[in-house]
C-alpha cells in the first residue's frame, strides 16, 4: 500500500516521474491530508487487499478520501477501455459516457463485451435484453439461423461449445472494422 501512495505522490508531483503528463500535468493532485502516508493509511487501509488499486471516481477530480476507492486491474483495465469514443445518439462520447447515458440497463463489463467483442451494434449492446432471453433456436440452426453442419461449425477450445463460423467471421470482420475506423482507440 505504501507503493501504492509513493506513485500517486510521484504521478501527480515528479514532472520525471512516468505518467505525471496525465495526472500532475493535467492538474490532478494529492490533496492535502494524504501528502502524508500514515493519513492515507488511515483512511484507506480498511479495505485494501494486496494487487488493488487506487480509482478516482470523477477523473478530473483530486486523490482525496472522498474521490477514491479500490478496484481490481481486471476492473481498472476496463475502465481504461470503456474511454473509447463512440457515436451515441448523435453525440461523440466515451463509451462508458453512452452507457451511463442509455440509463446503465446491463452492466458495464457486459455492454463492452457485446460491442467490443460481439460486434453488436451500439444501441443494442446498451440496451438490449440479456442474452439469456434471447431468441429460440430452431433445431440444426444457430441463432442468427444458418445450418449448422461438420463443415460449418468448430468446437471452441475455449468453452468446449459448438461455434457457427458464418457468425464467428461475421463478428471479427465487424470487430476490425470497428477499430479500424477508430484510430484514437488505441490506448
Ligand atoms: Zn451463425
Amino acid at each position: 500500500m505504501f507503493d501504492v501512495w509513493r506513485s500517486m505522490v510521484a504521478r501527480c508531483e515528479n514532472p520525471k516521474a512516468t505518467h505525471f503528463k496525465d495526472y500532475g500535468g493535467r492538474g490532478i493532485v494529492v490533496c492535502d491530508r494524504w501528502k502524508e502516508y500514515p493519513a492515507f493509511f488511515a483512511d484507506m487501509a480498511w479495505d485494501y487487499a494486496k494487487g488493488l488499486t487506487i480509482e478516482r471516481n470523477d477523473v478530473n477530480g483530486r486523490y482525496d478520501p472522498m474521490n477514491c476507492r479500490w478496484i481490481s486491474r481486471s476492473e481498472q483495465a476496463l475502465n481504461k477501455r470503456t474511454t473509447l469514443r463512440v457515436e451515441f445518439r448523435g453525440r461523440r462520447m466515451a463509451f462508458v459516457s453512452a452507457w451511463k447515458a442509455s440509463g446503465a440497463l446491463v452492466n458495464l463489463r457486459t455492454a463492452w463485451s457485446r460491442y467490443s467483442r460481439y460486434g453488436w451494434d451500439l444501441e443494442r449492446a446498451l440496451t438490449g435484453a440479456p442474452m439469456k432471453q434471447g431468441r429460440r433456436r430452431k433445431e440444426g440452426r444457430c441463432g442468427n439461423g444458418h445450418l449448422l453442419t461438420a463443415t460449418s461449425t468448430f468446437i471452441s477450445r475455449r468453452s468446449g461449445r459448438v461455434n457457427c463460423k458464418a457468425c464467428v467471421s461475421a463478428n471479427t470482420a465487424r470487430y476490425r472494422a470497428r477499430l479500424l475506423s477508430q484510430p484514437e482507440a488505441q490506448a
